[in-house]
């Protein structure tokens, strides 16, 4: 019985070390993507919409009568395409 409980606990223990770790590892993760677009010195495009830099790579590309135009998300093309 009392290896049972223990065998439990590690159970548990390991339950919440597995938990605290994912939740550790995608906020090191989101940190390090804000981080290395800045610092890769990447390309920055205006969204045409709402004004905001977004790195070139991470842009909604969108070419619109043969101009490229870049927005933050899809959203901001549908705003900026149902306004023509
Ligand atoms: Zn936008």
């Amino acid at each position: 019985m009392f290896r049972l409980i223990i065998f439990i606990a590690l159970i548990y223990l390991l339950y919440k070390m597995i938990k605290t770790f994912n939740r550790l590892k995608s906020e090191r993760n989101e940190n390090l993507q804000s981080k290395s677009t800045t610092d890769r010195g990447e390309e920055l495009v205006e969204d045409p919409v709402c004004h905001t830099y977004i790195p070139l790579s991470q842009a909604y590309k969108k070419e619109i009568s043969g101009k490229d135009y870049y927005f933050c998300s899809k959203q901001c093309h549908d705003k900026f395409t149902r306004k023509k």
